[in-house]
Protein backbone atom coordinates (compact mmCIF):
# COMPACT_ATOMS: atom_id res chain seq x y z
CA UNK A 1 0.00 0.00 0.00
CA UNK A 2 1.25 3.78 -0.50
CA UNK A 3 1.02 5.29 2.79
CA UNK A 4 0.86 9.20 3.28
CA UNK A 5 0.92 10.17 6.91
CA UNK A 6 -0.63 13.29 8.57
CA UNK A 7 1.05 14.45 11.79
CA UNK A 8 -0.91 14.43 14.19
CA UNK A 9 0.18 15.78 17.43
CA UNK A 10 -1.82 19.13 17.63
CA UNK A 11 -3.90 20.96 15.46
CA UNK A 12 -6.12 20.73 11.91
CA UNK A 13 -5.10 17.16 11.15
CA UNK A 14 -8.90 15.59 10.81
CA UNK A 15 -9.30 18.28 8.23
CA UNK A 16 -6.16 17.41 6.39
CA UNK A 17 -7.38 13.99 6.32
CA UNK A 18 -10.86 13.92 4.80
CA UNK A 19 -9.07 16.71 1.93
CA UNK A 20 -6.05 13.92 1.21
CA UNK A 21 -8.54 11.09 1.23
CA UNK A 22 -10.81 12.91 -1.20
CA UNK A 23 -7.91 13.94 -3.48
CA UNK A 24 -6.97 10.60 -3.59
CA UNK A 25 -10.42 9.22 -4.56
CA UNK A 26 -10.30 12.34 -7.39
CA UNK A 27 -7.27 10.75 -8.72
CA UNK A 28 -8.53 7.35 -8.24
CA UNK A 29 -5.62 6.51 -6.53
CA UNK A 30 -5.52 3.67 -3.43
CA UNK A 31 -3.84 5.74 -0.40
CA UNK A 32 -3.63 4.67 3.21
CA UNK A 33 -4.14 7.81 4.69
CA UNK A 34 -3.23 7.81 8.45
CA UNK A 35 -2.87 10.09 11.71
CA UNK A 36 1.08 10.21 12.27
CA UNK A 37 2.06 10.17 16.42
CA UNK A 38 5.25 8.16 16.73
CA UNK A 39 8.45 7.32 14.92
CA UNK A 40 7.32 3.93 13.64
CA UNK A 41 3.89 5.30 12.26
CA UNK A 42 6.19 8.27 10.23
CA UNK A 43 8.51 5.25 9.15
CA UNK A 44 5.59 3.61 7.45
CA UNK A 45 5.22 6.99 4.82
CA UNK A 46 5.61 7.80 1.44
CA UNK A 47 4.92 11.49 2.05
CA UNK A 48 3.42 13.72 5.06
CA UNK A 49 1.52 16.64 6.16
CA UNK A 50 2.05 18.91 8.47
CA UNK A 51 -0.89 20.76 9.40
CA UNK A 52 -1.23 24.21 11.25
CA UNK A 53 -2.46 24.43 14.65
CA UNK A 54 0.65 26.51 17.07
CA UNK A 55 4.10 26.21 15.83
CA UNK A 56 5.98 26.01 19.58
CA UNK A 57 3.49 23.90 20.58
CA UNK A 58 3.31 21.36 17.90
CA UNK A 59 7.10 21.94 18.25
CA UNK A 60 7.06 20.67 22.32
CA UNK A 61 5.07 17.66 21.48
CA UNK A 62 7.56 16.77 18.73
CA UNK A 63 10.04 16.86 21.36
CA UNK A 64 7.99 14.74 24.05
CA UNK A 65 7.16 12.41 21.37
CA UNK A 66 10.70 11.84 20.69
CA UNK A 67 9.58 12.87 16.52
CA UNK A 68 11.97 15.63 16.13
CA UNK A 69 15.10 13.99 15.04
CA UNK A 70 12.68 11.31 12.90
CA UNK A 71 11.34 14.59 11.20
CA UNK A 72 14.16 16.00 10.55
CA UNK A 73 15.83 12.61 8.86
CA UNK A 74 12.38 11.87 6.98
CA UNK A 75 12.72 15.35 5.28
CA UNK A 76 16.15 16.04 4.93
CA UNK A 77 17.73 12.67 4.48
CA UNK A 78 15.12 10.52 3.23
CA UNK A 79 13.80 13.35 1.40
CA UNK A 80 10.05 12.39 0.97
CA UNK A 81 8.07 14.63 0.24
CA UNK A 82 6.33 17.02 2.76
CA UNK A 83 3.52 19.65 3.00
CA UNK A 84 3.60 21.92 5.97
CA UNK A 85 0.83 24.68 6.39
CA UNK A 86 0.78 27.42 9.01
CA UNK A 87 2.23 26.29 12.32
CA UNK A 88 3.71 23.35 9.62
CA UNK A 89 5.24 25.62 7.05
CA UNK A 90 6.91 27.20 10.61
CA UNK A 91 7.94 23.96 11.41
CA UNK A 92 9.28 23.14 7.86
CA UNK A 93 11.43 26.51 7.83
CA UNK A 94 15.45 27.10 8.96
CA UNK A 95 14.45 30.09 10.45
CA UNK A 96 11.39 31.51 12.22
CA UNK A 97 10.92 35.45 14.04
CA UNK A 98 8.47 36.50 16.33
CA UNK A 99 7.68 38.99 18.27
CA UNK A 100 8.37 36.99 21.14
CA UNK A 101 11.61 35.85 22.89
CA UNK A 102 13.01 32.56 23.02
CA UNK A 103 13.61 30.29 20.02
CA UNK A 104 11.64 27.02 19.28
CA UNK A 105 12.66 23.67 17.47
CA UNK A 106 12.53 23.29 14.00
CA UNK A 107 12.67 20.49 11.81
CA UNK A 108 13.70 22.92 8.87
CA UNK A 109 14.25 21.90 5.27
CA UNK A 110 12.95 25.58 3.48
CA UNK A 111 15.75 27.32 3.22
CA UNK A 112 13.99 30.41 4.34
CA UNK A 113 12.92 32.54 7.55
CA UNK A 114 9.42 32.59 7.90
CA UNK A 115 7.76 35.68 9.93
CA UNK A 116 5.40 34.58 12.83
CA UNK A 117 1.78 36.12 12.87
CA UNK A 118 2.42 38.31 10.25
CA UNK A 119 -0.95 39.86 9.97
CA UNK A 120 -0.53 40.65 13.62
CA UNK A 121 -4.05 41.26 15.81
CA UNK A 122 -6.02 42.99 13.73
CA UNK A 123 -5.84 40.83 10.95
CA UNK A 124 -5.14 37.79 12.48
CA UNK A 125 -7.44 35.69 10.14
CA UNK A 126 -8.84 36.48 6.21
CA UNK A 127 -10.05 34.72 3.57
CA UNK A 128 -8.91 35.90 0.05
CA UNK A 129 -8.60 34.58 -3.55
CA UNK A 130 -5.43 33.84 -4.15
CA UNK A 131 -3.83 33.01 -7.89
CA UNK A 132 -2.50 29.95 -7.79
CA UNK A 133 -0.90 29.35 -11.11
CA UNK A 134 0.81 26.49 -10.34
CA UNK A 135 -2.85 24.46 -10.31
CA UNK A 136 -2.61 25.55 -14.48
CA UNK A 137 -4.00 22.26 -16.05
CA UNK A 138 -1.34 21.89 -19.00
CA UNK A 139 -4.52 20.71 -21.08
CA UNK A 140 -6.21 23.62 -20.34
CA UNK A 141 -5.98 27.49 -21.49
CA UNK A 142 -7.76 29.22 -19.38
CA UNK A 143 -6.35 30.42 -16.15
CA UNK A 144 -7.59 28.10 -12.76
CA UNK A 145 -10.34 30.09 -11.07
CA UNK A 146 -8.13 31.61 -8.00
CA UNK A 147 -8.13 29.67 -4.66
CA UNK A 148 -10.11 30.88 -1.59
CA UNK A 149 -7.17 31.16 0.99
CA UNK A 150 -8.03 30.84 4.50
CA UNK A 151 -5.08 32.61 6.53
CA UNK A 152 -5.46 32.39 10.48
CA UNK A 153 -2.54 34.09 12.43
CA UNK A 154 -0.43 33.47 9.05
CA UNK A 155 3.20 33.57 8.92
CA UNK A 156 4.57 34.50 5.63
CA UNK A 157 8.01 33.59 4.29
CA UNK A 158 9.86 36.99 4.57
CA UNK A 159 13.64 36.14 3.65
CA UNK A 160 15.11 33.60 1.30
CA UNK A 161 18.31 31.93 2.93
CA UNK A 162 20.91 32.58 -0.37
CA UNK A 163 24.06 31.65 1.73
CA UNK A 164 21.87 28.16 2.56
CA UNK A 165 21.01 28.26 -0.84
CA UNK A 166 24.23 28.25 -2.68
CA UNK A 167 25.47 25.31 -0.47
CA UNK A 168 22.41 23.07 -2.26
CA UNK A 169 22.82 24.65 -5.42
CA UNK A 170 20.40 21.68 -6.95
CA UNK A 171 17.90 22.49 -4.71
CA UNK A 172 16.62 26.46 -5.23
CA UNK A 173 13.59 27.85 -3.36
CA UNK A 174 10.56 28.30 -5.70
CA UNK A 175 8.05 30.63 -5.15
CA UNK A 176 4.77 29.47 -6.14
CA UNK A 177 2.36 31.96 -4.83
CA UNK A 178 2.58 35.65 -3.30
CA UNK A 179 0.18 37.95 -1.55
CA UNK A 180 -0.44 40.55 -3.78
CA UNK A 181 -0.22 44.26 -2.77
CA UNK A 182 -2.00 45.21 0.07
CA UNK A 183 0.17 43.47 2.85
CA UNK A 184 3.60 44.41 1.13
CA UNK A 185 4.24 47.94 3.50
CA UNK A 186 3.18 46.30 6.90
CA UNK A 187 5.42 43.28 6.09
CA UNK A 188 8.64 45.99 5.20
CA UNK A 189 7.40 47.81 8.56
CA UNK A 190 7.75 44.46 10.55
CA UNK A 191 10.71 43.32 8.97
CA UNK A 192 12.86 46.75 8.79
CA UNK A 193 14.98 44.33 6.28
CA UNK A 194 15.98 45.40 2.63
CA UNK A 195 17.22 41.92 2.13
CA UNK A 196 13.90 40.61 2.85
CA UNK A 197 12.66 41.95 -0.61
CA UNK A 198 11.44 39.11 -2.87
CA UNK A 199 12.66 39.68 -6.39
CA UNK A 200 9.53 37.57 -7.66
CA UNK A 201 7.29 40.81 -7.08
CA UNK A 202 6.61 43.22 -4.49
CA UNK A 203 3.78 40.71 -2.15
CA UNK A 204 4.04 38.42 0.80
CA UNK A 205 5.96 34.65 -0.13
CA UNK A 206 2.34 32.62 0.84
CA UNK A 207 3.38 29.38 -0.98
CA UNK A 208 6.97 27.68 -2.10
CA UNK A 209 8.79 24.70 -2.85
CA UNK A 210 12.31 23.43 -2.34
CA UNK A 211 12.90 20.02 -3.37
CA UNK A 212 10.94 17.44 -1.55
CA UNK A 213 9.23 20.33 0.78
CA UNK A 214 6.29 22.36 0.23
CA UNK A 215 4.86 25.20 2.70
CA UNK A 216 1.72 27.64 2.39
CA UNK A 217 0.91 29.84 4.87
CA UNK A 218 -3.38 29.28 4.15
CA UNK A 219 -5.02 26.43 4.92
CA UNK A 220 -6.02 24.52 1.91
CA UNK A 221 -7.84 21.87 4.26
CA UNK A 222 -10.54 24.42 5.68
CA UNK A 223 -11.89 25.15 2.42
CA UNK A 224 -13.99 22.48 0.53
CA UNK A 225 -11.67 23.39 -2.58
CA UNK A 226 -9.37 20.33 -2.81
CA UNK A 227 -7.25 21.53 -5.46
CA UNK A 228 -4.24 22.01 -3.62
CA UNK A 229 -4.45 18.63 -2.30
CA UNK A 230 -4.76 16.82 -5.74
CA UNK A 231 -2.09 19.11 -7.42
CA UNK A 232 0.35 17.88 -3.98
CA UNK A 233 -0.36 14.14 -4.51
CA UNK A 234 0.29 14.26 -7.84
CA UNK A 235 3.81 15.49 -7.08
CA UNK A 236 4.08 12.92 -4.60
CA UNK A 237 3.35 10.37 -7.29
CA UNK A 238 5.67 11.79 -9.57
CA UNK A 239 8.49 11.84 -7.13
CA UNK A 240 7.58 8.11 -5.72
CA UNK A 241 7.62 6.54 -9.62
CA UNK A 242 11.26 5.94 -10.39
CA UNK A 243 11.64 6.79 -14.56
N1 LIG B 1 0.28 31.57 14.62
C1 LIG B 1 0.60 30.17 14.64
C2 LIG B 1 2.07 29.95 14.98
O1 LIG B 1 2.83 30.85 14.96
C3 LIG B 1 0.26 29.51 13.33
C4 LIG B 1 -1.22 29.62 13.06
C5 LIG B 1 -1.79 28.50 12.25
O2 LIG B 1 -1.19 27.46 12.05
N2 LIG B 1 -3.00 28.71 11.80
O3 LIG B 1 2.47 28.86 15.26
Amino acid sequence: VFTVGVLSLQGGFSEHLVSLKRAAVHLQRNVECIEVRTPQELSTCEALIIPGGESTTLSLVAQQSGLLEPLRDFVKQKRKPTWGTCAGLIFLSEEATSTKRGGQELVGGLDVRVHRNHFGRQKESFVTNLELAFLQDSSVTDKPPPFPAVFIRAPVVDKVLTDKVEQTPTAPVEVLAVLPGRHASNKAALTGDEASVQPQGDGDIVALRQANVFGTSFHPELTDDIRVHVWWLQQVFMASTPN
